[in-house]
């Protein structure tokens, strides 16, 4: 089996990046489960992807709360007998330097960009155990890999997902479990419209990432790649930048 017919879970999944990785997936055959908060744009989506004959379904999944990552997961199963992959997208950025102290900001970001991953490596595991097979996707960033000033955090959460993924790597030699962490540079999405208190700065931000930024879709062709490859090889990290990016 490559993609056609695989059921992927995918979180952070109505907007940006996780929006375009259902429905390119879909497009591909999968059977895609949709999770995350903004409820109405999930079904806006999913009625899409279903007219254009895919098949989908959209949970609300608040990736804070570890009971809405095992909800997820029990939606697959229950209605699709099974979950082959989760990919681990929604995330959150807030960017300054760590002398403004921002203590909420770190915090949330912790919250969604970390515990949110682990809970959902904690509710697919076990099924993966069951099934004997399963494939963990996450969506880090490029921000892990080179530190730049103002996203201190940010970064830190991108590297433990890595940190996570690579560990549960070498734990998993027996075959049973593939773990892929993408890493995207900048790509055209919702991410940076709440990442700054200061209007203007986020203004300037705002038209830098439509400058230079990738389409989502081109993370979403990434991920595809990942998911598509034999059960005997696994891609571990992939990144995905535009090309005048520095
Ligand atoms: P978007 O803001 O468009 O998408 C973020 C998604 O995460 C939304 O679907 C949002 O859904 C979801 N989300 C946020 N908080 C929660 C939560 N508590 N529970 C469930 N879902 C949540 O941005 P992107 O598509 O860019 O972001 C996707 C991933 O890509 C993130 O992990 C981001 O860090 C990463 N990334 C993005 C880059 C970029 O340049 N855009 C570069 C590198 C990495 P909702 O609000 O409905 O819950």
């Amino acid at each position: 089996m490559s993609i056609e017919g695989k059921v992927v879970a995918v979180t952070g999944a109505s907007s940006g990046i996780g929006e375009a990785t259902a429905r390119h997936l879909a497009s591909l055959g999968a059977v895609v489960v949709l999770g995350a908060r903004r409820a109405d744009r999930l079904d806006q989506i999913v009625g899409e992807i279903t007219a254009g004959g895919g098949v989908a379904t959209a949970v609300r999944v608040d990736v804070t709360d570890p009971a809405d990552l095992r909800s997820l997961v029990g939606v697959a199963v229950e209605r699709f007998g099974r979950l082959d992959v989760l990919v681990g997208n929604a995330g959150i950025t807030k960017i300054g330097p760590m002398a403004e102290l921002d203590l909420a900001g770190w915090q949330a970001m912790i919250d969604v960009n970390v515990n949110g991953v682990l809970h959902g490596i904690a509710a697919a595991l076990p099924v993966f155990r069951r099934q004997g097979s399963g494939h963990l996707v996450t969506v880090v960033s490029t921000s892990g890999l080179k530190i730049v000033p103002t996203q201190a955090v940010y970064a830190g959460t991108k590297n433990a997902v890595r940190t996570f993924l690579e560990a549960l790597r070498q734990e998993s030699t027996d075959g049973l479990l593939r773990t892929t962490s993408i890493s995207p540079g900048y790509v055209r999405t919702e991410l940076v419209d709440n990442a700054f208190e200061d209007p203007a700065v986020r203004e300037e931000v705002q038209k830098s990432m439509a400058d230079l930024g990738i389409e989502p879709a081109a993370v979403a062709r990434a991920i595809a790649f990942a998911i598509d490859q034999p059960e005997d090889v696994e891609i571990g990290d992939l990144t995905i930048r535009p090309t005048r990016q520095g």
